[in-house]
């Protein structure tokens, strides 16, 4: 059974029908979610949420919610927030966190936010779920500085080159909806060619809205499972078999 590894279904945008497509997943074999926080707003929602639809989370501050000036007051939370849930099978991840070359901060204060994260997955032996827009050399360089972190570079839209970059440092490469846009292509060769132990697929919904469709839900999975099974001529059981394998591995879910 398939994890969305990558859903905000804390999000309002789910408020009016949130049980209702969690009904739905289940019956097309999605059997849940990881919601990775986006900022000190909203660890207690994931949080509830969780615990209510026995759904997964990640704690963390999203790279457009970071800000210079609480800098030290929203590391010091999460850590506490962190401590206080070390003991919660629900709590997966670390994140989301990372890099926005287009949105927030200057790079500096991203990059002191994610370094703190960094060594917060590491003293806490959990993974990061990552967020790279425009930003992958910098991401790259700040995660060689903490040998042994694993995580996910969510949302990939990157070269095979870096991916393989970021595979060697313990990262796997997560595969949304971008991949159902033919014109994605180097988001296509990527997903055909990398290691398929490699892979996580995900939805990032509501966000990331795959062309042509109007909202974007976890149900979006299925097709992006399709899809890489199609660029990768496998079968689509033994694929979804192997996804999910992978995200045991890094999630422990
Ligand atoms: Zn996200």
């Amino acid at each position: 059974m398939l994890i969305d590894t990558h859903a905000h279904l804390d999000f309002s945008e789910f408020d009016n029908d949130r049980e209702q497509l969690l009904v739905q997943m289940a019956d097309v074999g999605i059997k849940g979610a990881i919601l990775p926080a986006v900022s000190l707003d909203n660890w207690s929602r994931v949080q509830q949420l969780s615990h209510r639809y026995g759904l997964f989370y990640g704690l963390g501050v999203h790279p457009w919610w970071m800000d210079a000036e609480n800098l030290p007051i929203h590391i010091q939370a999460l850590q506490q927030a962190l401590n206080e849930a070390s003991t919660d099978p629900r709590l997966v991840a670390i994140g989301e966190t990372g890099l926005d070359g287009l949105k927030g901060p200057e790079l500096a204060v991203q990059l002191e936010y994610l370094t703190q994260h960094l060594a917060l997955a590491r003293e806490f032996d959990l993974p990061l779920i990552l967020h790279c827009v425009k930003a992958t050399e910098p991401l790259l360089q700040t995660i060689k500085q903490f040998p042994g972190v694993r995580g996910v570079i969510h949302g990939f839209g990157g070269s095979l080159e870096s991916a393989r970059q970021f595979a060697d440092k313990g990262f796997k490469i997560g595969i949304g909806g971008l991949v159902l846009n033919p014109n994605a292509k180097k988001l296509r060769h990527c997903v055909t060619n990398l290691p398929l132990e490699l892979l996580l697929p995900e939805t990032d919904s509501p966000a990331m809205a795959p062309k042509g469709v109007t909202r974007n839900t976890p149900l979006t999975l299925l097709q992006v499972v399709e899809e890489i099974a199609r660029l990768r001529e496998c079968c689509v059981v033994s694929l979804k078999e192997q996804l999910a394998g992978n995200v045991t591995q890094l999630f422990e879910v």
